[in-house]
């Protein structure tokens, strides 16, 4: 399984600039850190620093800075491969992990093996406290019928709320050219919600470059796509699309959520 490797030392300095100073732990119960002021200079300067680099420069940096207490988290979409991929070559021990809320498709559980099969990374399946079974017979259904947005807190955000009191920054595989909601995605950002600093390697990429490079590299990616499914959540949340559609139509449809809550900003 990859993992971290709590006590390895990371380097001080990088091509992009001195990094950030370990976030104060927080004790267990506690409210999600905020960041120092020294923190919050030293974001903005490498988010402005780092706004033109490459993604593998991206990700040397965060590695660079933040491992072992660096991680990703993935829905198994094409830029998360893609991510992974680069992973694999710089630092193959950072901790990836998927929301596992026990609705995704099988074809999404089946990449995972591909991944560990491709680049001996494994990546990790973190569930919710309840199993669907439990979750659905405490709520009197599916609580993505009646209320989506208590369903991906509930799965997702309180998942990953879990898994970031361990780490002080994650990366995510999300672009801006993916809906207006994410437009203004920075490459280097405080994650109010999650209490971490949030790093988006792809933002400036577009859909195109990420599918360059998958045909380019063979990177694995989810069959679904080939079957028009630009974007794949949960199966109950996902439909296919049809040509000219935006690529996240297919989230939701019907309701006016757009986002499961992960890349909307906390209070
Ligand atoms: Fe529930 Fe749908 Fe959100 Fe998945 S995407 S957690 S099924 S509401």
């Amino acid at each position: 399984m990859s993992s971290a490797v709590p006590g390895l030392s990371s380097r001080n300095h990088t091509e992009h600039g001195s990094v950030g100073k370990a976030l104060p732990r927080p004790e267990v119960g506690s409210a999600v850190r905020m960041p120092t002021p020294e923190q919050v200079e030293m974001i903005e300067r490498q988010n402005a620093a780092l706004e033109t680099a490459s993604a593998e420069d991206i990700l040397t940096w965060a590695i660079a800075t933040y491992f072992p207490h660096f991680t990703m988290a993935t829905g198994l979409g094409p830029e998360g491969c893609v991510i992974i991929s680069m992973l694999a070559k710089i630092e193959p021990r950072v901790y990836i992990f998927n929301l596992d809320t026990g609705y995704q498709f099988r074809e999404t559980l089946e990449l995972r093996d591909r991944i560990a099969e491709k680049y001996g990374i494994e990546v990790d399946l973190q569930k919710p406290e309840l199993s669907v079974e439990a979750y659905e017979a405490a709520h009197g259904g599916p609580m993505y019928q009646t209320n989506p947005d208590r369903c991906c807190f509930d799965r997702k955000v309180v998942v990953l709320q879990r898994v970031a009191k361990n780490y002080d920054a994650w990366a995510t595989g999300i672009r801006r050219d993916q809906s207006p909601t994410r437009a203004d995605t920075p490459i280097v950002r405080w994650d109010k919600k999650f209490g971490l600093v949030k790093i988006s390697p792809l933002a400036t990429w577009t859909k195109s470059d990420v599918w360059k490079r998958i045909l380019h590299e063979k990177i694995p990616y989810n069959p679904l796509h080939d079957q028009g499914y630009p974007s794949i959540g949960c199966w109950p949340c996902t439909r296919s699309v049809t040509p000219g559609e935006d690529e996240r139509a297919g989230r939701w449809t019907g309701k006016a959520k757009t986002e499961c809550g992960l890349h909307t900003p906390g209070e």
